[in-house]
Protein backbone atom coordinates (compact mmCIF):
# COMPACT_ATOMS: atom_id res chain seq x y z
CA UNK A 1 0.00 0.00 0.00
CA UNK A 2 1.04 3.39 -0.69
CA UNK A 3 -0.03 7.01 0.59
CA UNK A 4 0.94 9.96 -1.06
CA UNK A 5 -0.06 13.34 0.89
CA UNK A 6 -1.20 14.99 -1.89
CA UNK A 7 -1.63 18.45 0.61
CA UNK A 8 -0.25 19.12 3.68
CA UNK A 9 -0.95 22.78 4.53
CA UNK A 10 -3.16 23.87 7.53
CA UNK A 11 -6.34 25.78 7.18
CA UNK A 12 -4.69 29.24 6.60
CA UNK A 13 -3.83 28.90 3.16
CA UNK A 14 -0.11 29.18 2.82
CA UNK A 15 1.82 29.81 -0.16
CA UNK A 16 4.35 26.53 -0.10
CA UNK A 17 1.99 23.92 0.81
CA UNK A 18 -1.50 22.61 -0.46
CA UNK A 19 -4.35 21.95 1.77
CA UNK A 20 -5.65 18.98 2.91
CA UNK A 21 -5.75 15.83 1.04
CA UNK A 22 -4.10 12.29 1.23
CA UNK A 23 -3.77 9.98 -2.02
CA UNK A 24 -4.26 6.71 -0.91
CA UNK A 25 -3.26 2.71 -3.26
CA UNK A 26 -3.69 -0.65 -2.48
CA UNK A 27 -3.40 -2.88 -5.58
CA UNK A 28 -5.70 -2.15 -8.16
CA UNK A 29 -7.54 0.18 -5.88
CA UNK A 30 -7.20 4.23 -4.98
CA UNK A 31 -9.11 6.22 -2.95
CA UNK A 32 -8.84 10.45 -1.99
CA UNK A 33 -9.20 11.16 2.00
CA UNK A 34 -10.35 14.69 2.23
CA UNK A 35 -9.71 16.80 -1.26
CA UNK A 36 -9.05 20.52 -0.32
CA UNK A 37 -9.23 23.58 -2.66
CA UNK A 38 -6.45 23.11 -5.40
CA UNK A 39 -7.00 19.26 -5.32
CA UNK A 40 -7.69 18.41 -8.69
CA UNK A 41 -4.22 20.05 -9.91
CA UNK A 42 -2.72 17.84 -7.55
CA UNK A 43 -4.55 14.71 -8.91
CA UNK A 44 -3.66 15.51 -12.76
CA UNK A 45 0.43 16.29 -11.18
CA UNK A 46 0.17 12.74 -10.00
CA UNK A 47 -1.67 11.84 -13.53
CA UNK A 48 -5.18 10.62 -11.77
CA UNK A 49 -7.63 9.67 -14.83
CA UNK A 50 -11.01 9.92 -14.90
CA UNK A 51 -11.99 6.52 -14.07
CA UNK A 52 -8.96 5.94 -11.69
CA UNK A 53 -10.36 6.91 -8.65
CA UNK A 54 -12.19 3.98 -6.63
CA UNK A 55 -14.06 6.10 -3.56
CA UNK A 56 -14.06 9.65 -2.17
CA UNK A 57 -13.56 10.10 1.45
CA UNK A 58 -14.77 13.24 3.70
CA UNK A 59 -13.37 13.80 7.07
CA UNK A 60 -15.39 16.39 8.08
CA UNK A 61 -16.95 19.52 6.38
CA UNK A 62 -15.02 22.50 7.37
CA UNK A 63 -13.52 23.72 3.72
CA UNK A 64 -9.61 23.31 4.02
CA UNK A 65 -11.25 19.50 3.55
CA UNK A 66 -14.41 19.42 1.50
CA UNK A 67 -13.55 22.70 -1.16
CA UNK A 68 -12.00 21.12 -4.25
CA UNK A 69 -15.04 18.09 -3.82
CA UNK A 70 -17.39 20.35 -5.98
CA UNK A 71 -14.59 20.80 -8.84
CA UNK A 72 -13.26 17.28 -8.83
CA UNK A 73 -16.97 15.83 -9.65
CA UNK A 74 -17.45 18.04 -12.13
CA UNK A 75 -14.31 17.74 -13.75
CA UNK A 76 -15.13 13.86 -13.47
CA UNK A 77 -18.03 14.51 -15.17
CA UNK A 78 -16.78 16.85 -17.74
CA UNK A 79 -14.24 14.07 -18.31
CA UNK A 80 -16.78 11.25 -19.02
CA UNK A 81 -16.24 8.84 -15.92
CA UNK A 82 -18.38 5.75 -16.49
CA UNK A 83 -17.47 3.97 -13.33
CA UNK A 84 -19.54 4.66 -10.19
CA UNK A 85 -18.09 6.29 -7.29
CA UNK A 86 -18.54 6.15 -3.77
CA UNK A 87 -18.52 8.86 -2.09
CA UNK A 88 -18.00 8.55 1.53
CA UNK A 89 -19.23 11.97 4.10
CA UNK A 90 -18.87 12.97 7.14
CA UNK A 91 -22.93 13.66 8.17
CA UNK A 92 -26.07 14.40 6.64
CA UNK A 93 -25.37 13.37 2.92
CA UNK A 94 -28.73 14.67 1.52
CA UNK A 95 -27.95 18.07 2.70
CA UNK A 96 -24.68 17.71 0.49
CA UNK A 97 -26.96 16.72 -2.36
CA UNK A 98 -28.70 20.34 -1.87
CA UNK A 99 -25.44 22.01 -2.21
CA UNK A 100 -24.73 20.36 -5.27
CA UNK A 101 -28.06 20.86 -6.79
CA UNK A 102 -27.68 24.26 -5.44
CA UNK A 103 -24.25 24.75 -7.81
CA UNK A 104 -26.04 23.82 -10.48
CA UNK A 105 -24.27 19.98 -10.49
CA UNK A 106 -26.90 17.36 -11.34
CA UNK A 107 -25.81 13.87 -10.58
CA UNK A 108 -28.46 12.94 -13.23
CA UNK A 109 -26.35 13.87 -16.04
CA UNK A 110 -23.45 12.39 -15.22
CA UNK A 111 -22.14 9.06 -16.98
CA UNK A 112 -21.40 7.45 -13.73
CA UNK A 113 -23.57 6.76 -11.06
CA UNK A 114 -22.75 8.72 -8.10
CA UNK A 115 -23.16 7.03 -4.58
CA UNK A 116 -23.73 9.20 -1.62
CA UNK A 117 -23.25 7.94 1.12
CA UNK A 118 -22.60 7.88 4.99
CA UNK A 119 -18.96 7.71 6.43
CA UNK A 120 -20.17 4.25 8.77
CA UNK A 121 -20.65 2.53 5.43
CA UNK A 122 -16.97 2.96 4.54
CA UNK A 123 -16.10 -0.70 5.92
CA UNK A 124 -19.30 -2.07 3.79
CA UNK A 125 -17.74 -1.23 0.49
CA UNK A 126 -13.77 -1.90 1.29
CA UNK A 127 -12.89 -4.36 3.77
CA UNK A 128 -9.11 -2.43 4.19
CA UNK A 129 -10.75 1.04 5.36
CA UNK A 130 -12.37 2.08 8.30
CA UNK A 131 -13.57 4.89 9.91
CA UNK A 132 -13.22 6.42 13.46
CA UNK A 133 -15.29 9.00 15.13
CA UNK A 134 -12.83 12.36 16.99
CA UNK A 135 -13.44 15.41 18.95
CA UNK A 136 -12.63 17.76 16.55
CA UNK A 137 -15.85 19.50 15.88
CA UNK A 138 -17.28 18.73 19.54
CA UNK A 139 -16.32 22.49 20.50
CA UNK A 140 -18.95 23.73 18.39
CA UNK A 141 -21.72 22.85 20.47
CA UNK A 142 -22.08 25.89 21.98
CA UNK A 143 -22.95 27.86 18.84
CA UNK A 144 -25.47 25.24 17.53
CA UNK A 145 -27.47 24.46 20.84
CA UNK A 146 -27.74 28.18 21.07
CA UNK A 147 -28.73 29.01 17.26
CA UNK A 148 -30.69 25.45 17.00
CA UNK A 149 -28.26 24.46 14.24
CA UNK A 150 -28.89 21.15 12.69
CA UNK A 151 -25.02 20.23 12.53
CA UNK A 152 -24.11 16.72 13.84
CA UNK A 153 -20.45 17.70 14.68
CA UNK A 154 -18.72 14.76 12.86
CA UNK A 155 -15.52 14.00 11.78
CA UNK A 156 -13.54 11.17 11.46
CA UNK A 157 -10.22 9.45 11.52
CA UNK A 158 -9.67 6.69 8.81
CA UNK A 159 -7.39 3.44 9.17
CA UNK A 160 -6.01 1.88 5.41
CA UNK A 161 -4.36 -2.05 6.32
CA UNK A 162 -1.46 -2.33 4.53
CA UNK A 163 0.99 -5.15 4.10
CA UNK A 164 3.13 -4.22 6.69
CA UNK A 165 0.11 -2.55 9.15
CA UNK A 166 -2.00 -0.22 9.90
CA UNK A 167 -1.90 3.07 8.24
CA UNK A 168 -3.92 5.96 10.45
CA UNK A 169 -4.96 9.74 8.92
CA UNK A 170 -5.62 11.34 11.85
CA UNK A 171 -7.48 14.56 9.75
CA UNK A 172 -8.15 17.26 12.06
CA UNK A 173 -8.03 16.31 16.02
CA UNK A 174 -8.59 18.36 19.60
CA UNK A 175 -6.31 15.26 21.20
CA UNK A 176 -4.80 12.85 20.01
CA UNK A 177 -6.17 10.77 23.50
CA UNK A 178 -9.69 10.70 21.24
CA UNK A 179 -7.94 7.69 19.38
CA UNK A 180 -5.40 6.23 20.81
CA UNK A 181 -6.94 2.69 20.42
CA UNK A 182 -6.72 3.00 17.11
CA UNK A 183 -3.58 4.66 17.16
CA UNK A 184 -1.40 2.10 18.62
CA UNK A 185 0.40 -0.14 17.27
CA UNK A 186 -0.25 1.48 13.46
CA UNK A 187 2.96 1.04 11.18
CA UNK A 188 2.10 4.79 10.08
CA UNK A 189 0.16 7.75 11.32
CA UNK A 190 -0.35 10.78 9.50
CA UNK A 191 -1.34 13.13 12.21
CA UNK A 192 -2.93 16.29 12.69
CA UNK A 193 -0.27 18.36 14.26
CA UNK A 194 -1.74 22.00 14.35
CA UNK A 195 -4.74 21.82 16.54
CA UNK A 196 -3.82 19.22 19.70
CA UNK A 197 -1.86 20.31 22.17
CA UNK A 198 1.79 19.53 22.03
CA UNK A 199 1.95 17.43 24.65
CA UNK A 200 -1.03 15.51 22.82
CA UNK A 201 1.59 15.23 20.07
CA UNK A 202 4.60 14.22 22.32
CA UNK A 203 2.90 11.34 23.90
CA UNK A 204 2.32 9.26 21.13
CA UNK A 205 5.85 8.07 20.75
CA UNK A 206 4.38 5.86 23.81
CA UNK A 207 2.25 4.13 21.46
CA UNK A 208 4.27 1.95 19.47
CA UNK A 209 3.93 3.70 16.30
CA UNK A 210 6.69 3.56 13.66
CA UNK A 211 6.27 6.26 11.58
CA UNK A 212 4.68 9.05 12.88
CA UNK A 213 4.11 12.49 9.92
CA UNK A 214 3.12 15.60 11.07
CA UNK A 215 1.10 17.04 8.92
CA UNK A 216 -1.96 20.07 9.04
CA UNK A 217 1.05 22.85 9.60
CA UNK A 218 2.45 22.82 13.58
CA UNK A 219 0.76 24.53 16.45
CA UNK A 220 2.89 27.48 17.67
CA UNK A 221 3.78 25.88 21.37
CA UNK A 222 4.94 22.14 19.37
CA UNK A 223 7.06 24.70 17.55
CA UNK A 224 8.55 25.86 20.45
CA UNK A 225 8.87 22.11 21.94
CA UNK A 226 10.42 20.98 18.39
CA UNK A 227 13.39 19.39 19.87
CA UNK A 228 11.55 17.06 21.52
CA UNK A 229 10.13 15.32 18.35
CA UNK A 230 12.69 12.18 18.03
CA UNK A 231 14.35 12.22 14.78
CA UNK A 232 14.02 8.60 14.26
CA UNK A 233 10.33 8.43 14.53
CA UNK A 234 8.58 11.85 13.81
CA UNK A 235 8.83 13.58 10.69
CA UNK A 236 6.98 16.82 9.02
CA UNK A 237 4.43 15.37 5.99
CA UNK A 238 6.46 15.90 2.44
CA UNK A 239 3.73 16.51 -0.21
CA UNK A 240 4.44 13.81 -3.50
CA UNK A 241 6.84 11.52 -1.44
CA UNK A 242 5.37 8.20 -1.73
CA UNK A 243 5.27 6.33 2.07
CA UNK A 244 5.06 2.79 2.18
CA UNK A 245 3.10 1.03 4.37
ZN1 LIG B 1 -11.02 20.97 10.54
Amino acid sequence: MEAIVLGSGPGLPQEDRNLSSVLVRKGVQTVLADCGDGCIRRLMDHGIKADDLDAIFITHYHPDHVGGLFILLQMLYLQGRTKSLPVFLPERPSAFVEIMQLMYTFSQKFKFKLQILDMDQAELYFDWISAYPTDHLLGYSGIIKEHNLVNEMKSWALSFTGESGKLVYTSDLETTDCIADLLSNAHTAIVDAGHPEAEQILKLKYLNIQRIILTHGISKELEARQAELEKDLFEFAQEDVVYSV
